[in-house]
């Protein structure tokens, strides 16, 4: 068995990284605009490098999705097809990730986060629920 890749963390993405592999999702939160973050180490919206580290809501929807039929590694053959897609959390991040459930899914449909771990690294998935958007 080929072992699972698992991205590296830099400056701006060690806070996120961290939190996944202790079990939670946790966003930056700026404190002179109080715009949230998943990874970075400058606010795009003010400028600000001054955040609180606050745990996010796991409540998010479904933005965008496709079905994997590609293994992009060897690590994945095995899981083929899955779906990933992008969620938008309900605080405004959106992230890239495994989406769990029933099908179909659509654009809107509500997402739960659900923690991973693999090989001892903690990774975001979400569960979706095949429910119509309202
Ligand atoms: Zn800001």
């Amino acid at each position: 068995m080929t072992s699972t890749p698992v991205p590296g963390a830099d400056p701006a993405s060690a806070h996120f990284f961290h939190s996944l592999d202790e079990g939670r999702l946790d966003l930056l939160v700026c404190r002179q605009c109080g715009t949230a973050h998943l990874a970075i180490s400058v606010c795009d919206v003010c400028g600000s490098i001054d955040f609180s580290s606050e745990p996010a809501s796991g409540i998010g929807i479904i933005y965008s999705f496709t079905r994997v039929h590609i293994a992009h590694h060897p690590a994945f053959a095995d899981q083929l097809p899955f779906c990933g897609g992008i969620v938008e959390l309900a605080e405004g991040p959106r992230l890239f990730a495994p989406l769990l459930g029933e099908e179909p899914i659509s654009v809107g449909a509500p997402a739960i986060f659900e923690w991973q771990q693999i090989d001892g690294r903690g990774f975001a998935a979400f569960r979706v629920s095949a429910a119509a958007p309202q």
